[in-house]
């Protein structure tokens, strides 16, 4: 089962910087198992194409645009379009940050649109969700969350929706502001996802102070596939630990599912 790991850099890194963090991972990885681990990378528009290019000898990490525009071109002054960022070497958009829904006025339409585009250009929607702070302390998370990707969602038919990742973002878990989620708060929401749309996506992710102490507990709460990382991940050290722990993660999932065959099979 595949087990995604993947960083977006927000408005941070020069292209000096972001170049050399992904030739350093490049370096990292060159001749090492990964196992199931999908890396993916979201670098700022102006250093899609520089990360692409820095990583082309490393084509298993995915690199991602921060958002793209439903319009394929046109007069949309200050934007980019998915064939740009597809142009540029992405592959994934990140689609509804809690960031661009509060300070750049992204709704649930415009959220609907840009999955659209994404897919209809066959790059990945990475569809980020999460709800306020004030919604969780109500215990709507799971409602709230469910809400806003079956908003997203709405109209997609089943081979479309198996290439769309969905990333759970407590507003209140994110950032330098965020308090990071304890697994216990976190089970009723990935419940809710999981008995949705576990079966009917490419992945669940979990985002939101993620760090090198939570990481493995994260990727063992039930229906999450993945983790989605801020500030953990800017410095490469802290990346390639994350990709370590999922590796482990993942290993160890896969020794559970063999025990529990083979216990089957001597049942049988
Ligand atoms: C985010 O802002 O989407 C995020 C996951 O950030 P951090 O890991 O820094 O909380």
């Amino acid at each position: 089962m595949t087990v995604w790991v993947g960083t977006s850099w927000k408005m941070n890194k020069t292209l000096a910087e972001a170049t050399d963090w992904a030739r350093g991972l490049a370096e990292a990885l060159a001749g090492r198992d990964l196992g199931d681990v999908q890396p993916f990378v979201i670098p700022p528009a102006t250093a899609i194409a520089a990360v692409a290019q820095a990583l082309a000898e490393e084509p298993r990490v995915l690199v991602g645009a921060q958002n793209a525009h439903w319009a394929e071109a046109g007069a949309w002054t200050g934007e980019v379009s998915v064939p740009q960022v597809a142009d540029a070497g992405a592959r994934i958009v990140e689609i509804g940050h809690s960031e661009r829904r509060e300070h750049f006025g992204e709704t649930d339409e415009t959220v609907r649109a840009k999955v659209a585009a994404t897919l209809a250009h066959g790059l990945v929607p990475l569809l980020c969700v999460g709800e306020p702070a004030e919604v969780q302390a109500a215990g709507g998370s799971g409602a709230h969350v469910l809400g806003q990707v079956e908003r997203a969602l709405a109209g997609l038919e089943a081979e479309q929706l198996s290439r769309v990742l969905i990333a759970y973002e407590p507003i209140w878990a994110i950032g330098e502001h965020g308090r990071p989620a304890t697994v216990a708060e976190l089970a009723e929401p990935f419940a809710a996802l999981g008995a949705h749309w576990g079966s009917r996506v490419a992945g669940l992710l979990y985002g939101g102070s993620v760090n090198l102490d939570n990481a493995a507990d994260l990727l063992g709460i039930d229906h999450v596939d993945g983790l989605f990382v801020g500030r953990t991940a800017w410095r490469l050290e802290g990346y390639l630990r994350l990709l370590e722990i999922a590796r482990s993660a993942e290993a160890a999932r896969a020794r559970t599912i063999n025990d529990e065959n083979d216990d089957k099979e001597k049942v049988k």
